[in-house]
């Protein structure tokens, strides 16, 4: 027998109960699963559920599968198949084995229906959708039981044999468990376990035209595989009757070591929707332009602005798995990113809102080549070259007129300031157009102050960024708001009343020439201004930006 083992972190009820499993000797190997159904890309929610299960297999040396949970090929699509092995691997995690599909054990799905029906404990019922739900009865009001519950054994299995080969219409009948119409657990008022679906299934092409539902597959597709521990989020905890009545009914899985399910809180994130379904209707009605949309909170958005794969197992780390459901902050998330990019991001310069700066004591035609560090705690991250001239970029916003007041500590008329990586200007006159719009800032420079205090002991405390003119690079910013107006968009009905109309704002400016080359692989911080992404989308040189470099939307 296996002992728990002696690192793994007691830090959340679930590891308790396997600590529990494993002293009891109910278990010796850990065994989980993630179970996405490919009706979309994966969200942020899911990398909770994720975490979860590799790393709970990981600490205990169990192992965890990757099955795809495809019981419903009308809203399934080869595409999301792809997109979540890769969203899975991506985020750093390896399944057992082959990835497994729910599609694979259709057939044992299918005996296992057959074996109910000879016990008597499954019929075909023949009820409308309307009919069923007034059988049902509500919370108050016990059900009725269906006048096909007690058609014979016999004529039960040819039926279903006959909705397999195709001998009924969609919705005609489906097959239900015999459970208990008066069951204070609605679940478990003779659920439906298998339904006819006409549809092309992107595995098993046309081989069935009926379907198992989630409750009938799920439990039966974990028994099959040996998971022990099956993690599920909390709006499953009455199902867990469904799921413990299945494999108690049937003989091959009705054993010591059948697998239990275990519900967990979901994440629910601020200013943003963790539902595949709302996630859909928000890129099919063009509020944002697809799954990876750098505004969504998919894995692919999120990895496409620039979120790092540990960051958001950091942000996982840091909620926490309870049973208590919550709206997440989404600053713990934008912290995530913020602490690992301050860590590894490459620096830069680059400016959004560009306005031209000419050094008039500087010699005309002169371009100097100036080293600045990659990163300056990181000293082997080695050096990039930038550049200094006569005429230069600086952001709008660092210059001002009249300093406003002795605090100020970028550029005005009359004052210094440092150039990042080079030398303090002092800003002399402006040059505006016919319309009062500053067109040119004029300065001097001190030609002592590369990489040094003035000699004279003046102390210039301000400090910003620019780019060199003739080896500026043009590039397009596009800086992203919450997707969302309200905090918790999820209490919308229709959530586009929700939708912020200025979540996307695009600007035109200049990167310095180390950048030309940037990768999407990885974010940069532009000095001063936040971290970056070059976008993995667009051939042209596009910048998302991640995060800024403070939480500001608190101030
Ligand atoms: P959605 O409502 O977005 O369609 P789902 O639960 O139907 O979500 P699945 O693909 O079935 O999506 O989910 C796969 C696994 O991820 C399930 O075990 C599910 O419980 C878990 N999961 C889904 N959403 C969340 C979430 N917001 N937080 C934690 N786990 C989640
Ligand atoms: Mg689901």
């Amino acid at each position: 027998m296996r002992s728990p083992n002696k690192d793994v972190k007691t830090t959340n009820f679930i590891r308790k109960i396997i600590n529990e499993d494993l002293s009891s000797g109910k278990h010796v190997v850990i065994k989980t699963r993630f179970p996405p159904e490919p009706n979309g890309y994966l969200h942020i929610g899911h990398a909770k559920s994720i975490c979860l299960n590799f790393t709970t297999a990981e600490d205990y040396d169990g192992s965890c599968n990757l099955r795809f949970d495809d019981t419903n090929p009308t809203k399934e699509d080869i595409e999301y198949v792809n997109s979540i092995k890769n969203d899975v691997k991506w985020l750093g995690f390896n399944w057992d084995g082959e990835v497994k599909f729910s599609s694979t054990y259709f057939d044992i799905f299918y005996k296992s229906a057959e074996e109910l029906i000879s016990k008597g404990l499954a019929y075909v019922c023949f009820l409308t959708n309307d009919e069923a739900r007034e059988y049902r009865g509500t919370l108050k009001v016990s059900g009725e039981n269906s006048p096909y519950r007690d058609t014979s054994i016999e004529e039960n299995l040819n039926l279903f044999k006959k909705m397999k080969i195709g001998g009924f219409k969609e919705g005609e009948c489906v097959l239900r468990a015999k459970i208990d119409m008066s069951s204070s657990f609605m679940c478990m008022r003779d659920p439906t376990l298998y339904r006819i679906r006409f549809a092309t299934h992107h595995q098993t092409n046309d081989e069935w035209c009926i379907y198992p539902m989630y409750d009938f597959a799920h439990c039966l597709g974990d028994a099959i595989e040996g998971i022990t521990h099956s993690l599920c989020t909390l709006e499953f905890q009455d199902n867990r009757r469904i799921y413990d009545w299945t494999l108690e009914n049937l003989d091959d899985f009705n054993n010591s070591d059948r697998p239990h399910q275990f519900e967990f809180s979901r994440l629910n994130l601020e200013y943003a929707t963790t539902s595949k379904r709302k996630l859909k209707l928000l890129v099919d009605n063009n509020h944002v332009n697809s799954w990876s949309d750098p505004r969504m909170p998919t894995i692919s958005g999120l990895r496409r602005r620039g979120y790092t794969a540990a960051s958001i197992r950091d942000f996982c780390e840091r909620i926490g798995v309870s049973k208590v459901n919550s709206l997440s902050d989404i600053t713990i998330l934008e912290s995530s990113i913020r602490d690992d990019l301050n860590n590894i991001a490459p620096r830069s310069m680059a400016v959004i809102n560009p306005i031209k700066l000419v050094i008039e004591n500087y010699p005309e035609g002169k371009i100097q080549s100036l080293k600045a560090p990659v990163h300056p705690q990181n000293k082997e991250m080695g050096t990039r070259e930038i550049f200094f001239s006569r005429e230069i970029y600086i952001d709008k916003e660092d210059f001002l007129e009249v300093a406003p007041n002795n605090k100020y500590k970028r550029l005005a008329i009359n004052k210094e300031v440092r150039l990042r990586n080079a030398y303090i200007i002092k800003a002399t006159r402006i040059e505006s157009d016919k319309d009062n719009n500053l067109q040119t800032v004029y300065c001097t420079y001190d030609s002592d102050t590369l990489g040094k205090n003035p000699s004279d002991g003046r102390k210039v405390k301000g400090v910003i960024h620019y780019v060199e003119s003739s080896k500026a690079i043009s590039a397009e910013f596009r800086i992203y708001d919450r997707l969302f107006l309200d905090s918790n968009p999820a209490t919308f009905d229709d959530l586009s009343s929700s939708i912020n109309p200025n979540s996307l704002e695009i600007r035109n400016g200049f990167i310095e020439p180390s950048l030309f080359n940037a990768s999407a692989e990885r974010a940069y911080q532009f000095e001063r201004e936040g971290y970056f992404c070059r976008d993995s989308e667009c051939d042209e040189l596009v910048f998302n930006k991640t995060v800024g470099l403070k939480d500001t939307w608190n101030q």
